[in-house]
C-alpha cells in the first residue's frame, strides 16, 4: 500500500512553479549587476588611458617584440637607432698575423672606425667597441655587428671572399636572418667579393659575443675577407669595405 507521504517525498522540488520562477528572478538580478559592473570597469578603463594619454605616457615605449622590433617612438621624441661595432680582437690580441707583421686587429679596428663614421652620417648612434668589451654584456642595442679577417696564410686559390653568420642558438631568428641578409646583399654589392656560403664555422655561429649581449639584441659576425688573398681590396680600398658594412646595418635598421 502506497501512502501520500511517499509520493510527496518523490517530487522534485525545483520543479515547483514557485522555486522556479525564483531561480529565475535571481538569474535576471544577477546579470543586470554583472551588466552594471562591466560597464564601470569599461568607464575606469576608458578614464585612466585618456589620463595617461592625455600626460603623453606610452606603455614602454622601448618594449621589444621580436616580431616587430622595438616600438615607435612617441611622436616628438625620437630615439636614433643605436648598433654596437666590434673591432674584433681589439683590446685582447692580434688575429691572425701576415709574415710582414700585418694584424687582423689593425684592419678591423680601421674598418669599425669608418663604419662608425658612416653610421653616425646616418644619424645612427654607434658603439665602437672591443673584442671582450665589458659593455658587451647584456648590451641593448637595434644591432651589433662584430667585423674578423680570415686567415692570412696561403689556404687555396679560392679562399677569397667574405663570410656572414648568427648564433645558432639565436633569440630572434627572424631578426637576425633579415641582418644576416641585409649585410650580405650590401657588403657584396659595395665590395664585389663573393658571399662564402658553405664555409661558415661553429667559431662563427658559437662565436662568444652572441651569449654576452641581451638576447634580443639581433646580432652578427662578419669576416670581411682573407687576408692572404683579399690584403689588397682589404688595405687599399678600405672604405669601400666599410661602406658594405655599413649599407647592411642600415639596410636592416631601416627596416624595423
Ligand atoms: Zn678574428
Amino acid at each position: 500500500m502506497s501512502a501520500p507521504v511517499s509520493t510527496a517525498s518523490t517530487a522534485n522540488p525545483a520543479d515547483s512553479p514557485v522555486v522556479r520562477r525564483g531561480a529565475l528572478l535571481a538569474l535576471v538580478r544577477l546579470s543586470r549587476w554583472t551588466a552594471i559592473l562591466a560597464v564601470l570597469a569599461l568607464l575606469v578603463v576608458g578614464v585612466y588611458t585618456a589620463v595617461r594619454s592625455s600626460l603623453g605616457v606610452q606603455a614602454r615605449p622601448d618594449a621589444y617584440r621580436p616580431e616587430v622590433g622595438f616600438a615607435a617612438q612617441p611622436a616628438g621624441r625620437p630615439r636614433p637607432p643605436r648598433v654596437g661595432i666590434v673591432a674584433g680582437h681589439w683590446g685582447y690580441d692580434s688575429g691572425t698575423v701576415c709574415a710582414d707583421g700585418l694584424t687582423e686587429q689593425e684592419i678591423t679596428l680601421d674598418i669599425a672606425r669608418r663604419v662608425k663614421r658612416l653610421l653616425e652620417a646616418r644619424k645612427l648612434q654607434v658603439d665602437l667597441l672591443q673584442e671582450f668589451d665589458p659593455r658587451l654584456t647584456g648590451y641593448v642595442a637595434d644591432a651589433l655587428v662584430s667585423l674578423h679577417v680570415d686567415s692570412c696564410e696561403y689556404i687555396n686559390d679560392i679562399a677569397t671572399g667574405f663570410k656572414v653568420a648568427r648564433s645558432v642558438a639565436s633569440y630572434t631568428p627572424e631578426a637576425e636572418d633579415r641582418l644576416v641578409d641585409c649585410l650580405i646583399e650590401s657588403y657584396g654589392a659595395a665590395t664585389g667579393l663573393g658571399f662564402h656560403e658553405n664555409s661558415i664555422t661553429p667559431d662563427m655561429t658559437s662565436y662568444h659575443t652572441f651569449s654576452e649581449v641581451a638576447p634580443e639584441t639581433p646580432a652578427a659576425i662578419v669576416e670581411v675577407g682573407f687576408l692572404h688573398l683579399d690584403r689588397g681590396f682589404l688595405t687599399g680600398q678600405p672604405d669601400r669595405v666599410a661602406r658594405g658594412v655599413a649599407d647592411g646595418v642600415a639596410c636592416f635598421v631601416e627596416s624595423r
